[in-house]
């Protein structure tokens, strides 16, 4: 079964010509699942909103699509997410591999450790509560330099590091929203980058995310002015680079992991 997965994010539906669809059942819920093979990788596949595009930020079953992955042997998460620019220098178009983020999310789920529910990790029952540390690297450095040497090598504008703050949707976020989250440190934002990323280190697995500039974010004005065509067609020309990276990110993981992900729930658990 495939260790390494690939959560798309928005115009990023489907990766495989002729994927074998699976149902995965999980306590939090089903979750359909594409598998097949990039190169000699054995990947799955989840379109975080589906693939009509018919579940919004708020909505998506981010713990099942987490706990589906984790229960058929996944370690290794690739996802990708549609960021708005906070930082006028990075313009539509630019490709941002975050190193920290921002939680301005209000009402979603965003923990597996509530007190009552058993989780299995790793062959280890776990019920009670857990604090995973977010320190000193939120996304797992392995993904994230795998991602970067797959940007170098396509040649396109991409960003080394970069605060994504994550808001709750659905609206977009006001002028004065973004000029406070421009003071805070934050580069781009979005709705759907929490608690996937939390929520993969609650289950020691490795998570980084690919993020596509498609807009500047409310009040944001940069260098270039950009027309609302011209933005569309960046965004399109954007999404097909995208899948490209991430197929090669897929390659360049090495296939043992020597990142501390793994180590997670060491020292997290507070009772049992
Ligand atoms: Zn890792």
């Amino acid at each position: 079964m495939p260790r390494v997965a690939i959560i798309g994010g928005s115009g990023f539906y489907s990766i495989f010509e002729n994927p074998e669809q699976k149902e995965v059942k999980t306590p939090f819920g089903d979750v359909f699942l594409d598998i097949g093979r990039i190169r000699n990788v054995e990947v799955a596949f989840i379109a975080r909103h589906g693939k009509k595009h018919d579940i919004p930020p708020a909505k998506v079953n981010y713990k099942a699509n987490l706990y589906a992955l984790k229960q058929i042997g996944v370690e290794r998460v690739i996802a990708t997410n549609a960021v708005g620019a906070i930082n006028p220098s990075l313009e539509p178009g630019t490709f941002v591999v975050p190193d920290d983020f921002i939680d301005f999310t209000k009402n979603r789920d965003s923990t597996f450790y509530d007190g009552k529910t058993e989780i299995v990790v790793n062959g280890r029952v776990l019920k009670g509560v857990v604090h995973v540390s977010m320190t000193p690297d939120p996304y797992c450095p392995e993904i994230r330099r795998s991602i970067l040497q797959a940007l170098k090598e396509a040649g396109v504008k991409f960003r080394d590091g970069g605060v994504y703050v994550v808001t709750e949707g659905n609206r977009f976020e006001t002028p004065a929203e973004i000029k406070a989250f421009s003071y805070l440190g934050g580069d781009v934002v979005g709705m759907t980058g929490v608690p996937e990323v939390v929520l993969a280190r609650e289950l020691a697995m490795c998570y980084a995310t690919l993020c596509l500039v498609t807009n500047y974010a409310a009040g944001v004005q940069g260098s270039k002015k950009l027309t609302h065509d011209e933005v569309a067609e960046i965004y399109e020309r954007n999404l097909r680079y995208l899948r490209d990276i991430v197929a090669r990110t897929v390659e360049l993981i090495p296939i043992s992991r020597s990142c501390s992900c793994g180590k997670a729930l060491e020292g997290a658990i507070a009772s049992k």
